[in-house]
């Protein structure tokens, strides 16, 4: 019986299906213009977009041109692809287009669909950007999309690492720029740290489209993109806290050995203050709960945890004079690795040995908030309907399930439970034995890599032939899934690995044609291509007769929405298929959730050994745990983001401030202005306002205008004048020290003074940023260890960071005034040698930045330690035209990157 959501559903369709029934009307529009369309030269398909282009410059909406848009890119695609768009990518292009993610399975043709909204919103010559997981996947679709924008008379770009800037800035400078998201995020952050406009890359960010969406604004949301490099040295700091820690008393603070935190008590705080201040370590007047204190509190703290909770010998050991961390599970010792935040550098110094330098965050951003900067934002991927709330709540985005261009035909069983993992792997070793003998092809889904290959093992133990792959190796990995499809292939794999390629039936065409070339290169390509497609299309019958592709899972992920990407890699485009999980107690999910209430029921079902249970009623309860852990893990990803918002509006504000100053030719009245807040903060200093004159400090005033603004002047004098108050003072000072500015303008000529401003100016924005994003990280790990009592750390971060960046601006004020008040005109020879030293610092900048960001790269690309001939998982991304990584002197691809 229907209930009567289902019933009410029938009646009035779902809110998707609205969705899914407005755009109809446009599709029909588009439909209708296809035989004019169809009418054009090739010439007229280009001319049209110039049209286009104009009336989109004249104003007129891209809603308004969108049928027309659309009409002349399925033309334009059918020609250059020879693919004419479905429907159903007509719709998704659409929704695209509305800012929205289009959920459209797997095989749906996302990446022609992406064309269509890339085509329309590039109209306008902001450029757009299409997003992908991996650089392998960026040059292919920029490669295979190019014909159609070409044919459009679009230019397309595609953005990778290690890019020469020229070609990099070119790229930006297309109509459709393909680029992974790492790659996107990294040039963001570049080109912040440039001192000149033309340095710069990325221009407007306009319009993103971002494919399998899921993965980049959900699964790598977690952590923030990062360049970093060394920190100035603080060794003295660390020796000197090191030093006070011993006369901590127990009452002091309170240890965590669990969460290996410590916090200090009150009394704790008191003494604390007093010991930093006879050590010189904590101004005067100062208290530990100042925001000036975050970076000293920080110290103190990692000092406390160095030696309370780290134990020499257990923890670590000291090695010729290093500090070297043990594994507490095995015991080993771990070489190179070290502890973060300062924390190593206390070890250190507590142990007496030399204080190793220590990284520091250059700039940082996370997913959420660079993808936050476009005007608009899309998003496609087969699976997104699970995290609707997500994407809603963090970056605004609708989700629209797009119906498929055929039903779709796979069938996808109930969960099979075992009672343990191994009586789970004997029946999927059975069934993986049964199904390969009849020839229908295999895809193994895993969790890790590692029980990819324990499943290995046991496959070849059976006998079985088989290809394993992990999510490492995009290249090369992307075409053996592409050839998963092929009539009695077995191929096991992590649930991410080959993500964006398409698994075909009997095998990709394509690749087909690709190998066989290489291995026949006499032969004409057309031949081949004639000879392929023939075979092709009897080994596509023969595995759709064999029931087309089957997709074994061997445990469910924590979030449903990957075993649901795992799943649809079947039944593309109507195709026949099956998928089917196959679990068991001891999986770690079982264990986590409610596996005793499940045990219960599982054994009043009646378990027995080498048995599985089927029952409806283990998939709902499963659903349950993994909304669960899903909700806990947006949750993670909620607070980080908090966090990071907070540095964001900062970011923002420093970030634009920059590109004012770059883009401004004449700075003088920033600087200005800047003095004059200056002397409004030194006058308020020493003549509190509506106070008596016996109150007034005017030596102290007289000796900060010498400092701050280079001039000498007779302050106490004017002080002491009839009708004299804070006011008239503030004017005389400002008067005297713009008369020395202008003077020393003129001396220097108003365009090297233009200039000394410029650079001036970005150097101390730039040290005064870099600086604060260090005592953020502090404040971050401080206002987690303070004693707040109830306060929400939260709130305590919030408020404080912002009290810093305060004190930012006005010491960048400060600085900035002081140091254009003591610069005086050089003789030619010192302005050369000062023109010298600029330069070196300028390379010593840009080398510092590409070293960094070049290490974030490779690590953000290749997660792999250590090249070992032997081990293929440490060979990263080999191309197939190059010696093989394993030494036999064979091209890899007719090695180990063979692929039959
Ligand atoms: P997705 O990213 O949605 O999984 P792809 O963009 O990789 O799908 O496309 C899958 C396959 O479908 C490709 O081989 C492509 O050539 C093919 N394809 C896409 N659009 C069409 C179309 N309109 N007609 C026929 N084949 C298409
Ligand atoms: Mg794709």
């Amino acid at each position: 019986m229907l209930g009567l959501g289902k019933i009410a559903k029938k009646v009035f369709g779902t809110p998707n299906d609205r969705k899914v029934k407005a755009t109809r009307p446009l599709v029909a529009k588009i439909n209708a213009l296809e035989p004019e369309f169809e009418k054009l030269s090739d010439e007229g398909i280009i001319e049209k977009t110039a049209e286009l282009q104009k009336r989109a410059r004249d104003g007129e909406d891209l809603d308004t041109l969108l049928p027309e848009a659309f009409a002349n890119c399925r033309e334009g695609a059918r020609r250059a692809l020879g693919l004419r768009a479905f429907d159903t990518q007509l719709m998704g292009g659409i929704f695209l287009h509305q800012g929205n993610i289009a959920e459209q399975k797997t095989g749906e043709g996302k990446t022609l669909t992406a064309t269509f909204p890339a085509y329309l919103n590039a109209l306008s010559g902001k450029g757009v950007h299409v997003v992908t997981v991996n650089d392998y996947l960026a040059k292919r679709d920029a490669e295979w999309m190019s014909n159609v924008f070409t044919a459009l008379g679009m230019t397309t770009g595609v953005v990778y690492p290690q890019q020469p800037d020229a070609e990099k800035k070119a790229a930006y400078a297309c109509d459709v720029t393909y680029a992974t998201n790492n790659e996107l995020g990294f040039d963001y952050l570049r080109d912040n740290m440039k001192s000149e406009l033309a340095q710069m890359s990325q221009r407007d960010h306009n319009f993103a489209i971002v494919d399998e969406v899921d993965s980049i604004l959900i699964d790598e949301a977690r952590t923030p993109l990062v360049i970093s490099g060394p920190a100035e040295d603080r060794s003295e700091k660390y020796i000197t806290i090191d030093k006070l820690i011993p006369e901590l008393k127990d009452d002091h603070f309170t240890l965590d050995e669990k969460t290996r935190n410590v916090t200090f008590t009150d009394e704790g705080n008191e003494f604390l203050e007093e010991l930093l201040a006879t050590y010189g370590q904590l101004p005067e007047g100062q208290s530990l709960y100042d925001p000036e204190s975050t970076t000293l509190v920080h110290h103190v703290n990692q000092g406390l945890r160095a030696h309370k909770l780290f134990t020499r010998d257990k923890d670590y050991i000291v090695r010729d004079g290093e500090v070297v961390l043990i594994d507490e599970f095995t015991g080993r010792m771990m070489s190179g690795r070290r502890l973060s935040d300062g924390l190593h550098q206390a070890i250190e110094a507590k142990e007496d040995c030399k204080i190793q330098p220590e990284n520091v965050t250059l700039a940082s951003v996370t997913f959420q908030n660079y993808f936050r900067l476009y005007d608009k934002l899309g998003g496609m991927t087969g699976t997104a309907a699970t995290e609707a709330d997500e994407f809603a709540e963090i970056y605004g985005l609708g989700v629209v399930e797009v119906p498929t261009n055929r039903p779709i035909a796979r069938v996808d069983e109930h969960d099979a439970v075992y009672r343990t993992a191994n009586e789970k792997f004997a029946a999927i070793v059975e069934e993986i034995k049964k199904v390969n003998a009849t020839g229908q092809p295999i895809l193994v889904g895993t969790t890790s890599i590692e029980k990819s290959e324990l499943l290995s093992q046991l496959l070849t133990t059976a006998e079985v032939k088989h290809n394993v792959l992990n999510a490492r190796q995009h290249e090369q990995e992307a075409q053996i899934v592409a050839d998963a499809g092929k009539l009695g292939a077995v191929t096991i794999a992590t649930n991410m690995a080959g993500r964006g390629t398409d698994i075909k039936l009997g095998g990709n065409v394509e690749f087909k044609i690709m190998d066989a070339i290489a291995a026949d290169p006499d032969t004409h390509p057309d031949e081949v291509r004639e000879r392929i497609e023939k075979d092709h299309a009897s080994d596509e019958e023969a595995v759709k007769a064999a029931g087309g592709l089957f997709i074994l899972a061997t445990e469910r992920h924590e979030s449903r929405r990957i075993d649901n990407q795992l799943r649809g890699r079947s039944g593309r485009q109507g195709d026949p298929g099956r998928s089917s999980f196959f679990l068991s107690l001891d999986d770690d999910l079982m264990r986590i959730f409610g596996s005793e209430r499940l045990d219960k029921v599982l054994s009043s079902l009646g378990m027995k050994e080498g048995e599985a249970i089927v029952h409806p009623w283990v998939n709902k309860s499963l659903e349950k745990a993994q909304a669960k852990v899903e909700g806990r893990n947006f949750d993670i990803r909620k607070q980080l983001l908090k966090f990071d918002d907070v540095m964001n509006d900062q970011r923002k504000v420093i970030f634009a401030q920059r590109r004012e100053i770059m883009e401004t030719e004449d700075l003088s009245e920033i600087v200005d202005d800047m003095r004059t807040q200056v002397i409004d903060d030194m006058v308020e200093a020493h003549i509190p306002p509506k106070s008596y004159a016996d109150q007034w400090d005017t030596q102290g005033l007289y000796v900060s205008t010498i400092e701050n603004l280079g001039i000498d002047v007779p302050v106490a004098e004017w002080a002491a004048e009839e009708g004299a108050d804070d006011d008239t003072l503030r004017e005389r000072l400002e008067e005297e020290s713009q008369k020395f500015m202008t003077e020393k303008a003129e001396q220097f000529g108003p365009e090297n003074m233009r200039r000394i401003e410029k650079q001036l100016l970005l150097q101390t924005i730039d040290a005064k940023w870099r600086e604060h994003l260090l005592t953020l990280e502090h404040l971050r790990s401080v206002v987690g260890f303070r004693g707040y009592a109830q306060r929400d750390p939260l709130n305590e971060y919030k408020t404080e960071s912002f009290e810093l960046f305060d004190g930012l601006l006005n010491s960048l004020r400060q600085e900035v005034t002081t140091n254009l008040a003591k610069i005086r005109p050089l003789s030619p020879e010192e302005q050369q040698e000062m023109m010298r030293q600029i330069a070196a610092q300028q390379t010593q900048q840009q080398k510092t930045v590409q070293a960094a960001t070049q290490a974030a790269v490779e690590e953000a690309q290749a997660p792999i330690e250590g090249f070992d001939e032997n081990n293929p998982e440490t060979w990263g991304n080999p191309n197939r035209n190059d010696p093989c990584p394993c030494g036999s002197g064979k091209r890899f691809k007719h090695c180990h990157g063979s692929l039959v």
